[in-house]
C-alpha cells in the first residue's frame, strides 16, 4: 500500500478551513469509475461525487460537448439570460424528460446547488399557500441553508445553526416503525387537532429514498398515501430528487414507480452530468406566482453545465428504457453480492436495502460502517457512510459502471467487510 499523502491541512501554511472527507490523499485525475491520487494510486469509485457523477468522471461524450462549446467561445457566465445553451437544454429537457412522462411542470434555475433548489421550493410553497409550516421527515436531508436545514432531520447538521430553527415539523419516515405498517391516520388527526401545534402546513417535503439519512427506501404505497393526503389536506407535495433523481433509482425521476406527480420537484447533483454545479426547481404551472426578479441570483443557469446536461440527456435519456434496464440490472448484481455479504456475517445484524443503483449495508455495531469504509479505501475502493450515526455504508456507483468494474468493487467491499469483522 502506498503511503498516504499528508493531508491538505498539513501541507498548507494558511489557516484555510475546508470540509474535507477523511480520505488521506490528494486526488488528481479521474475517468469513468476510476479516480487517481497524486501519488498514482487508483481507486474504484462507489461514491460518485455524492451522487453528482451518475455518468462517471470525465464522461467522454460530455467532455467533447463541453470542449467544443468552449472552443467556439460559447457564453460561460451564468446569469439568467437567454442563451443558445440554455434553450437547447430546455428543449431537450422538455422533449426527453417532461413530455414523455406527461409532466407539464415549469422549470426554474434557482442557483448552483441542491440546497438552492430546496430553498426555492420551500419559499415558493409558502408564498403560494400563504402559510409557513413545512412538514418533513425523520432522517431527511435537504441542505444546509436556514430553510433547507429546518426540514433536515439530522441533529448534528441542525446544531450548525446554533439556535433552534423555525418552520419545520418532523414526521416519521416510512421506516420509522421498523417495518410495521404505518398509515397517515395519525398525521390527519394531528392536522385536525387544534391543540397539536401543527398549524395547517403549506407543504410536505420528502425524499423517496433518503440518501444521507441511511438509504431508507419509502414504499410506493406509502408515497401514494402521502400524495393522497397532501391533495385532500391542501398541502403541496415537494419531492426532493436532488440525490435520487437523474436515473439513480432506475427511472429518471425517483417517484415514477409510485405513480405520483409532485407539485414541486428539486433536481441537482447529476443533472449537469459532469460534476458542474446546476440545480432545477420544477413546479406545476399554477404555482408560477413569482414576478420576474422575486427570486434571482448570479450563479444560476450555468451555461457550461447546460451543455453537459444536454449531452447527458441526448446520450442516456433518448432511450430511457434501456437506461432504466441497465441500472436495474446493475442493481440486481449489487444486491446479489450484498446478500452474500449479509449471509457471511450471521449474528451481526447485517442487513441491506436499496433501489436501482443506490444500496445501503448496515450492521448492529454502529462503528462497523466507518471502519469498513476506511478498510475499503486501503484496498482501493471509495465508499462513503450515511445515516445519523454514519452507521450505513452507501453504495453509489456511476450508472455507467461496467458489470466487471461493479463486480470488482463489490468483491473489494466484501473483503473490506470481512477484514473489518476480524
Ligand atoms: N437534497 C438532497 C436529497 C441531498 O442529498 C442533498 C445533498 N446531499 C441536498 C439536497 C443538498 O444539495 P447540495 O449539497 O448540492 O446543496
Amino acid at each position: 500500500v502506498t503511503q498516504p499523502s499528508p493531508s491538505i491541512f498539513e501541507t498548507l501554511e494558511s489557516e484555510v478551513r475546508s470540509y474535507c472527507r477523511s480520505w488521506p490523499v490528494v486526488f488528481d485525475r479521474a475517468r469513468g469509475s476510476r479516480i487517481h491520487d497524486e501519488d498514482g494510486r487508483t481507486y474504484l469509485d462507489f461514491f460518485s461525487g455524492a451522487g453528482a457523477l451518475n455518468y462517471g468522471h470525465n464522461n467522454p461524450v460530455l467532455k467533447r460537448a463541453l470542449l467544443d462549446y468552449l472552443e467556439r467561445d460559447g457564453v460561460t457566465h451564468s446569469l439568467d439570460m437567454s442563451t443558445t445553451a440554455k434553450r437547447a437544454f430546455l428543449e431537450r429537457f422538455q422533449d426527453l424528460v417532461l413530455r414523455p412522462r406527461g409532466l407539464t411542470h415549469k422549470v426554474m434555475f434557482p442557483g448552483p446547488t441542491g440546497t438552492n433548489a430546496v430553498e426555492a421550493a420551500l419559499k415558493l410553497a409558502r408564498k403560494v399557500k400563504g402559510r409557513e409550516a413545512i412538514v418533513s421527515f425523520t432522517n431527511a436531508f435537504h441542505g444546509m441553508s436556514l430553510g433547507s436545514l429546518a426540514v433536515t432531520g439530522n441533529s448534528m447538521k441542525r446544531a450548525g445553526a446554533g439556535i433552534p430553527l423555525v418552520h419545520g415539523t418532523p414526521m416519521p419516515f416510512d421506516n420509522y416503525f421498523d417495518g410495521r405498517v404505518a398509515d397517515f391516520l395519525w398525521f390527519e388527526r394531528l392536522l385536525e387537532d387544534q391543540g397539536s401545534g401543527l398549524n395547517q402546513p403549506a407543504a410536505v417535503i420528502v425524499e423517496t429514498v433518503q440518501g444521507e439519512g441511511g438509504v431508507n427506501v419509502a414504499r410506493p404505497e406509502w408515497l401514494r398515501g402521502l400524495a393522497d393526503l397532501c391533495e385532500r389536506r391542501d398541502m403541496l407535495l415537494i419531492v426532493d430528487d436532488v440525490q435520487m433523481g437523474c436515473g439513480r433509482t432506475g427511472s429518471f425521476f425517483s417517484f415514477e414507480e409510485a405513480g405520483i406527480v409532485p407539485d414541486i420537484i428539486t433536481l441537482s447533483k447529476s443533472i449537469g452530468g459532469y460534476g458542474l454545479p446546476m440545480a432545477l426547481t420544477l413546479f406545476k404551472p399554477e404555482l408560477d406566482v413569482w414576478e420576474p426578479g422575486e427570486h434571482n441570483g448570479t450563479f444560476r443557469g450555468h451555461n457550461p453545465a447546460f451543455v453537459t446536461a444536454t449531452a447527458a440527456l441526448d446520450t442516456y435519456w433518448a432511450d430511457s428504457d434501456s437506461m432504466t434496464k441497465q441500472t436495474i440490472a446493475r442493481g440486481e448484481q449489487t444486491e446479489a453480492v450484498l446478500r452474500e455479504i449479509v449471509a457471511e456475517h450471521p449474528g451481526t445484524g447485517a442487513r441491506h436495502r436499496g433501489r436501482g443503483l443506490v444500496w445501503g449495508l448496515e450492521f448492529d455495531d454502529k462503528g462497523w460502517a466507518s471502519r469498513a469504509s476506511a478498510r475499503a479505501f486501503e484496498l482501493g475502493l471509495l465508499i462513503e457512510t450515511s445515516g445519523p450515526q454514519d452507521e450505513v455504508l452507501k453504495l453509489l456507483p456511476a450508472l455507467t459502471i461496467t458489470a466487471d468494474e461493479l463486480d470488482e468493487g463489490l468483491r473489494t467491499l466484501a473483503r473490506a467487510v470481512r477484514q473489518t469483522a476480524q
